[in-house]
């Protein structure tokens, strides 16, 4: 789990920023729910079968004895909510989440136990239109925060009757391959085979080459609607690239399912992961509803960024003062002019007035206002502009009156 500095946190908001007013453009509302759920939730929603339930969360019994998860992702929460607070019969819901998520992994670069996504969860609209839209959102973001190197990985899982025959021919043809796979593998042949299609690992993924492909499965119907989908995308000039072995293991996901990856991550190259998943608002108990989303990951999307965002807090005006009249004298001004929208850094420091002007200087202020005692007694503040190529320093000095902030303000920002 890390910290995030200043330094960092400029760059967080910035990109947060450009999120939420892209998402408020497409019509996607908020939708904050808790950091700690219980861990049924996750058990059904996610599946016994998963990576993230079977190993990497973070579960606890509280003190009135009910095991409680920090969520490891969003989606399960935002259906609870939506379903507790009857928003699915509210027609479709376009809905956008962002925060912290959970899961107790192998740190590295770009994995992290507590990291932190951005995400779309759109409800009800069953049409290929919904993951068309969707899919835009996601690479119009990452278009618009200047990340190129992208490509859109996609793939059809088919219906959950598609997925079921290909299902029982891959078990048999892995059962028959069975002492040549890895054994994290091995162990999902039974529980949850089609994960074992992105195994990392470089054996088994040489033999899987041969294995039956889940494309050849598809009904007509299913085939149709990837068909659609990509057209789609083709007149919204998204490029992709299909790709047989993207699945989503669980049984509710279907059809469209996709995967955003840059080719400058290294080994955790994907940014963003979605698809749709229609079973799952009824596995959590609630009416037969479509959905469909992503997930963009914060940190790899930051480490992709690189340099792209400088961010500035560069104050606008330092204040310099000594004395014990200019210091609340100073107090008072910054106050003033920070609620006229101005950045303001008072120095506290009570050092030389040389020492505050150096500090001045670094901070990259363009304005230093001066407080000493003097100033103070008579009502006026002396303005002084920095960084200034002009030679004569008394130039680009100017007394104001104290009581005309509403002059000094049109002055500074002139
Ligand atoms: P991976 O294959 O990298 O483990 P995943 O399939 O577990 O990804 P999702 O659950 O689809 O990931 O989450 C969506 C996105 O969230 C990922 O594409 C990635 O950018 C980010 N992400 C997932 N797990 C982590 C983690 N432990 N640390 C940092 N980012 C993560
Ligand atoms: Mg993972």
């Amino acid at each position: 789990m890390v910290d995030l500095l200043p330094e960092q946190t400029q760059r967080w908001q910035e990109v947060e920023l450009i999120a939420r007013e892209q998402f408020k453009r497409a019509g996607f509302k908020e939708i904050r729910t808790p950091l700690l759920e219980v861990t049924e939730l996750f058990s059904r929603g996610i599946g016994e079968a998963t990576d993230v339930v079977g190993k990497e969360m973070y579960t606890f019994s509280d003190r009135g004895n009910r095991s409680c998860t920090l969520r490891p992702e969003g989606t399960a929460s935002v259906v609870r909510a939506a379903l507790e607070h009857g928003l699915l019969n509210q027609g479709p819901q376009r809905l956008w989440y962002g925060g912290p998520m959970f899961r107790y992994e192998r740190p590295q670069a770009g994995r992290q136990r507590q990291f932190h996504q951005i995400g779309v969860e759109c409800f009800g609209i069953n049409s290929t239109r919904a993951d068309a839209e969707v899919i835009a959102i996601a690479w119009d973001l990452l278009k618009q925060l200047g990340l190129n190197g992208l490509v859109l990985e996609l793939n059809s899982l088919g219906s959950l009757e598609d997925r079921r025959r290909y299902r029982n021919d891959l078990v048999v043809w892995l059962l028959d391959r069975f002492e040549q796979l890895d054994t994290d593998s091995q162990q999902r042949v039974q529980s949850n085979p089609l994960r074992i299609l992105d195994s990392k690992n470089p054996q088994t993924q040489s033999i899987l080459m041969e294995a039956p492909t889940l494309n050849n499965y598809l009904s007509e119907e299913s085939l149709e609607r990837f068909e659609v989908l990509q057209q789609s995308l083709e007149t919204l000039e998204i490029p992709f690239k299909l790709n047989s072995r993207l699945v989503r293991g669980l049984d509710y996901y279907c059809h469209t399912a996709f995967e955003i990856k840059s080719e400058y991550l290294g080994a955790q190259s994907t940014v963003c992961g979605g698809g749709r998943y229609d079973g799952l608002v009824e596995q959590l108990g609630g009416p037969n509803t479509s959905g469909i989303g992503w997930a963009i990951g914060m940190e790899r999307l930051i480490m992709l960024l690189g340099d792209v965002f400088s961010g500035s807090t560069t104050p606008d005006v330092y204040l310099v003062n000594q004395g014990k009249l200019a210091e609340i004298q100073a107090l008072v001004v910054a106050r003033k002019l920070r609620a006229l929208g101005l950045i303001v850094e008072l120095d506290s420091s009570g050092s030389s007035f040389g020492k505050q002007f150096k500090r001045a200087n670094r901070c990259g202020a363009f304005w230093a206002i001066v407080i000493g005692d003097d100033e103070a007694k008579g009502e006026v503040l002396t303005l002084k502009k920095l960084h200034s190529n002009e030679d004569s320093t008394t130039s680009n000095e100017l007394k104001v009156s104290a009581s005309d902030l509403d002059g000094l303000f049109a002055l500074l920002v002139s």
